[in-house]
């Protein structure tokens, strides 16, 4: 059976792994830093090697393209080669080469295709240096406004604009992605969860990506002395947000138990150990497929009582996405080959947000999880066995051989 070569990706994934190497066995490599333009270097260097013509867009994002037999839509598969500080070596990372892999077999083993066949590297993915996260894939799909974006600024004070300036990659509008020119995008990522591996999986079969809510609540109190306001006529804006945390976690609990939900910052003012906290907001971050069940979610939201610990409470939405389903064809594709080379799958839907769910909305799409060891991610002891790499590589290349018959 076809398959790829598990050296070339060894070798592959030791080589990215130099660039923005911290020593501890992960990376830093902000968007378009010096290691970021090094691992795009080699990726280009890689894919000239084996016949690719290269060609960049207006957001930087690189297309790496293998001729196909006959003058059609392309097909393209890849992801993102920054990460965040101190992250790991397989987060978008691998995406982009497996892809590579995929690639050079089929020009390798001199298998036809019609379709030409394109490996892309997405600009700023993790949005670690320059926010938003899936910046490039949000201005190609118009959710983000270009303009705004390019002037959104690192630590140092430059511009998104600036670095792509000065990166070398910015390139013509017209080579963007688009449903005109291409007719999928096959996205392999990491799972960045525990669940393929306690499951015993070698592939995720991924089906969509959760739609998710994030509110806001605010509490606001009385501040007054730590020392002499009696503690029954306080107005504690703290003690009142950590009885709301109870009351949501009480009340989510009873819903769905794939339902995800965290309070992951809270802000207390004025945050002084002797002042009682007069105003605390925090956020809820809750996701899961079904819309229904974040209906749901948004329920026991309203239905917090407006008081608690005499202090009034109120909350709203900062933002929201809508659950993104797959292309359904591909998605049976990917469960297909996983089951004929005979790896363990399972279906499953993406907790976080990937390019591939922006790019969903214009042109077929799907994605390949691969289990990460101890579910780690976003740091430095990310994983994913060599194995676990090669099969994915393999389900990803049989998929683009798939699409390019229809
Ligand atoms: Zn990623």
């Amino acid at each position: 059976m076809l398959s790829c070569n598990k050296e070339r990706l060894e070798d592959k994934i030791l080589t990215f792994s130099k660039f923005g190497d911290t020593g501890r066995g992960g990376i830093t490599r902000l968007s378009l830093s010096e290691p970021a333009l090094k691992a795009r270097a080699e990726f280009c260097k890689r894919m000239k090697a084996i016949g690719a013509d290269i060609v960049t867009d207006d957001m930087g994002n690189i297309y790496a393209t293998i001729k196909g037999s006959e003058d059609l839509p392309h097909i393209a598969a890849g992801s993102h080669c920054d990460s965040v500080i101190q992250g790991g070596n397989y987060d978008g990372i691998l995406g982009v080469l497996t892809a590579m892999e995929a690639a050079e077999t089929i020009v390798r083993e001199n298998i036809s295709h019609r379709h030409p066949i394109t490996v892309m590297i997405w600009t700023n993915e993790e949005g670690a240096r320059f926010d938003p996260a899936m910046m490039s894939s949000g201005v190609i799909t118009g959710k983000f406004d270009k303009e705004k974006m390019l002037a959104s600024k690192d630590k140092e004070g430059m511009t998104f604009g600036e670095a792509l300036d000065a990166s070398g990659y910015k390139g013509d509008e017209k080579n963007r992605i688009s449903p005109k020119d291409y007719m999928a995008l096959v996205e392999l990522h990491i799972e960045q969860g525990p669940v393929l591996e306690s499951e015993k999986m070698d592939i995720g079969v991924v089906e969509g990506v959760v739609g998710m809510v994030n509110y806001e609540f605010q509490f606001v109190g009385q501040a007054g002395h730590a020392g002499t306001v009696p503690q029954k006529i306080r107005k504690d804006a703290l003690l009142a947000a950590s009885e709301a945390i109870q009351y949501l976690h009480r009340e989510l609990d009873k819903l769905d138990s794939k339902l995800v939900y965290t309070t992951g910052r809270i802000i207390c003012s004025p945050n002084v150990h002797t002042i009682i906290p007069d105003d605390v907001k925090f956020t809820l971050d809750a996701r899961h497929q079904d819309p229904e069940v974040i209906k749901q979610v948004v329920k026991i939201i309203e239905n917090i009582p407006k008081e608690l610990a005499k202090c009034k409470v109120s909350y709203k939405e900062l933002w929201s996405r809508k659950t993104v389903s797959f292309n359904k064809e591909f998605v049976s594709f990917v469960e297909k080959n996983a089951n004929l080379y005979g790896y363990a799958n399972m279906r499953i839907y993406s907790g976080p947000g990937h390019d591939a769910q922006f790019a969903a909305d214009m042109l077929p799409t799907t994605m390949i999880f691969v289990p990460s060891i101890g579910g780690h991610s976003h740091c430095e002891i990310e994983k994913t066995s060599l194995d676990n790499c090669l099969k994915g590589a393999n389900v990803l290349l049989q998929t683009i051989l798939d699409i390019d018959k229809k």
